[in-house]
């Protein structure tokens, strides 16, 4: 019987924080996001025999044992098992950079292979913003925002190495006139004078702006864009009372995605940046390289 090998994790259901910058490729690939001088546990599966892990560069991260902490000697951790097993091992970043983990069989036959990408740390400034004209604001309160946020710090940390901090500034926009509907990205006159405001509050100064909007227009299904005019600036509609907290963060990580340059093209159902109306925190390795750029390359 041949050996066989597949990296992977316990299950995190799509709408749990705890995802951790994992990502399945494909059937014998997989990706790990692992922060500078952090850690990260995967799985191996297997079954029918001896089972060698190495890292292609041990410099950028090394294999370590799940429990000890410590690292494999050699560069090399051997699993064997009869008939199917799952084993837990440990990845320990060393520097910045991209490598393989390779699982190979006794005769060196190549049978799967984890991408780590270990990530430098980035910090990106934001503000959360209520927007206010002289008919309407947003039915957030600067507490529900923050409750918010402070889960999607967690899953950009988490997932990218990204830490989104805010700073003190005024927390609302407010405009002297009848917006309408804020969403609407083809009346540039308002969102010029959006763009006013939050220069008046210095927010243009910050990497992103999170804006509470209020919902006028059904057709939009909650759902917003971030006005292309800004780039930086997204929006996020109120939602129903008793939208459970996790659908918010849903949101606003997903509006805040775009924010970074993710897009919907292509993505699985249930992950961050579907796009297509499903719930799901998970960041695909795509995405995980777009919000933050450390760690693309190989030594
Ligand atoms: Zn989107």
């Amino acid at each position: 019987m041949a050996a066989t090998a597949k990296f992977g994790k316990p299950f995190v259901a799509p709408m749990s924080t705890d995802h951790d910058g994992f990502w399945k490729v494909d059937d014998t690939g997989a990706y790990q996001m692992v922060p500078a001088n952090g850690t990260r546990e995967c799985a191996l599966a297997m079954s029918g025999g001896k089972v060698r892990l190495s890292s292609a560069h041990p410099n950028v991260v090394v294999l370590a044992d799940a429990v000890t902490g410590q690292p494999a000697a050699n560069n090399l951790m051997t699993f064997d098992s009869q008939p199917f097993t799952a084993f837990a091992f440990k990845l320990q970043a060393k520097s910045v950079g991209r490598t393989m983990i390779l699982a190979e069989d006794a005769r060196g036959r190549h049978l799967a292979r984890l991408i780590v990408s270990v990530k430098a740390e980035q910090t990106k400034t934001y503000n959360p913003l209520i927007l206010q004209d002289i008919r309407r604001r947003s039915k957030r309160k600067f507490e529900d925002i923050t409750r918010i946020m402070r889960e999607v710090e967690k899953l950009y940390l988490n997932q990218a190495n990204v830490r989104l901090k805010t700073k003190r500034l005024p927390n609302v926009i407010f405009l002297k006139q009848d917006i309408g509907d804020p969403i609407d990205f083809t009346k540039k006159a308002v969102h010029d004078d959006i763009n006013k405001a939050l220069d008046e509050i210095k927010a243009n100064s910050l990497d992103f702006n999170v804006v509470s909007s209020w919902n006028l227009v059904d057709g939009h299904q909650d759902v917003v864009g971030i006005d292309p005019a800004f780039g930086k600036t997204c929006f996020a509609e109120d939602y129903p009372d008793g939208t459970p907290l996790l659908n918010e963060v849903d949101t606003f990580a997903h509006e805040l995605g775009h924010a970074f340059g993710c897009v919907h093209d292509g993505r699985p159902s249930n992950v961050l940046m579907s796009g297509d109306g499903s719930d799901g925190l998970q960041m695909t390795k795509d995405d995980i390289d777009m919000i933050n750029k450390t760690g693309l390359t190989m030594p």
